[in-house]
């Protein structure tokens, strides 16, 4: 049966012909399966889809189809997208080092409970980050959840809000979370690099994100996520302590220890650029897969 409303958000995401998970057959992959125009009206802006009233902003709007994202990788199953060598040789963090420059702080944060957590981060001023910013924003949602989101930081309206991801880019990223099924604070946490907003939303320095690191570390201690989903480079630093290229690591499995990391770009990111949305959405996929895999073998 189609699925009306997740064809709707998706054609919001600019995912138009709609794409939708396919169930293959017993042990096989999902596949995404082209759909033709929906019979009903797109979905207004602030209309309420059934799971909640969601107003797209302005900037996203349907985009031009985009044809080539039923790739053979989308019917590949995850255990065979990770490439052996790479995910032997992924990345792992290393957060220990990178909290040298000051062992005692990353030592304290790493026995926070979630109230202490919080408030620390909020009277924090170990990064110039703290200086221009109206608040710190640690983050939001289920704190037990299977899925974390990682972004790189807060912008402007998160900064006035104390909440990740509620401007324009938190609107697309809600999108995504419901076209596979996720909601903001059912199963989903979501955090950033770091918790200050950049001055003039620049991108957080690497010293900045090392500074902030023990801040998530510990999140991700307490939260204990099945799958991390890192939203950008600065995000994908600050799980895996590298410098990678989203567009070459997109389809791995990297790890942070035990926990499976997919990176993918970043919402800010798809909203300047609407053709990799559906680059996204197949990472998105991936990522379901993956965790599917996970929750099949535990
Ligand atoms: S960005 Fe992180 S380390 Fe820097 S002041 Fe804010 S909370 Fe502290």
């Amino acid at each position: 049966m189609r699925d009306v409303r997740r064809d709707a958000v998706l054609r919001e995401m600019g995912l138009a012909p709609v794409w939708r998970l396919r169930a293959g057959g017993e042990g096989a992959a999902e596949a995404i399966e082209v759909l033709p125009e929906p019979e009903s009206a797109p979905v207004a802006a602030g209309a309420d889809q059934g799971g909640g009233a969601w107003s797209p902003p302005a900037q996203i709007v349907p985009a031009e189809p985009v044809p080539e994202v039923r790739s053979m990788r989308a019917a590949i199953p995850v255990r065979d997208l990770i490439p052996r060598a790479a995910a032997a040789t992924a990345p792992v963090a290393a957060p220990d080092r990178r909290d040298d420059g000051d062992p005692a702080r990353a030592g304290r944060i790493a026995r926070m409970g979630w109230d202490e957590l919080e408030s620390d981060i909020g009277a924090c001023r170990a990064c110039r980050l703290c200086e221009k910013r109206r608040q710190a924003v640690p983050g939001v949602g289920d704190r037990s959840a299977e899925w974390m989101f990682v972004g790189e930081g807060p912008g402007s309206e998160e900064d006035q809000r104390g909440e990740p991801f509620v401007g324009a880019a938190g609107k697309l990223l809600d999108a995504m979370l419901s076209a596979i099924d996720l909601k903001r604070g059912e199963n989903v946490y979501i955090a950033n690099a770091v918790k200050c907003r950049p001055p003039h939303n620049r991108t957080p320095q690497a010293d900045e994100i090392a500074i902030c690191h023990p801040y998530l570390a510990r999140q991700i201690e307490l939260v204990r996520p099945r799958v991390l989903i890192a939203l950008g480079r600065p995000a994908a630093l600050a799980l895996l302590d590298a410098e990678i290229s989203i567009g070459a690591s997109r389809g791995r499995v990297f790890h942070r220890g035990e926990i499976p990391v997919v990176v993918t770009y970043h919402p800010a990111y798809l909203l300047r650029n609407q053709a990799d949305k559906a680059k996204a959405w197949e990472d998105l996929c991936f990522a379901r897969r993956l965790m599917r895999e996970l929750a099949e073998k535990a």
